[in-house]
């Protein structure tokens, strides 16, 4: 079964994604994980995310690799594992603008299609049951009031030690939703077969159980 998990920044879907699939067996597959990663190459290397021309070139000298191994994702840019570091606030911002560009769309669609292409997936980001999941057994559109997810995503990097403050992180993720939402290629959106969920005032437990009860109903239809 390939469950797709579309929503907004901060709405859950990645701690979500990553229950379902545990409690299904199947593999998480954080597609956001791949904007990060060359979003974080584009700022070690002073590249601009903004800059279609200079991401372009980075692009061409860039190798992905998604992949899964031991029933996990593995990530790696020019060889080299993708850990923590593209967590960071200021990888968040820079993954946004990058993510508006249609060769690098093009490029993580490729490699999170082809992560998907050996077995059961829950796969998280904001275009995977509008394109690249298009045909996905089960389609959730997760989303959460602004001021809830800034609260959660503030937590997150407060715990991290990051210096950021709760406007700060909301400002934050407002402009994401906008640019998210706004982009030509595969902007957000709810595909028109996805359960909405609202999580605003649901625990992760809560939501993950029920994905899990929507993918047993589908699975019993099938
Ligand atoms: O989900 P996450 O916050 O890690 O994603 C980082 C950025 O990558 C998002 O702000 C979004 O712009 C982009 N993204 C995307 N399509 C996906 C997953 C993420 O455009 N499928």
């Amino acid at each position: 079964m390939r469950i797709a998990v579309d929503g907004p920044s901060g709405s859950g879907k990645s701690t979500v994604s990553r229950m379902v699939a545990g409690r299904l067996g199947l593999t998480h597959i954080d597609t956001g994980a791949v904007y990060r990663a060359l979003a974080h190459k584009a700022i070690r290397e002073g590249v601009d995310a903004a800059d279609g021309a200079a991401v372009s070139r980075m692009l061409g000298e860039t190798k992905v690799l998604l992949k899964v191994a031991g029933g996990r994702q593995e990530l790696s840019v020019d060889g080299v594992r993708v850990g923590g570091e593209i967590r960071a606030h200021e990888v968040s911002a820079a993954a946004a603008d990058i993510s508006g560009h249609r060769e690098v769309r093009a490029r993580v669609v490729e490699a999170a299609r082809a992560a998907a292409a050996d077995g059961g997936v829950v796969m998280d980001g904001r275009d995977i049951g509008t394109v690249v999941l298009a045909d996905a057994e089960l389609k959730v559109f997760l989303t959460a009031s602004v001021g809830e997810r800034a609260r959660r995503r503030y937590a997150e990097l407060a715990e991290k030690g990051g210096s950021v403050t709760l406007a700060g992180v909301a400002a934050d993720i407002e402009d994401r939703d906008r640019k998210d939402a706004t982009r030509e290629d595969s902007p957000l959106r709810r595909a028109e077969d996805a359960v909405l969920v609202d999580s605003t005032a649901m625990g992760p437990d809560e939501v993950a159980e029920l994905i899990v009860r929507l993918a047993g109903e589908k699975a019993g239809m099938g």
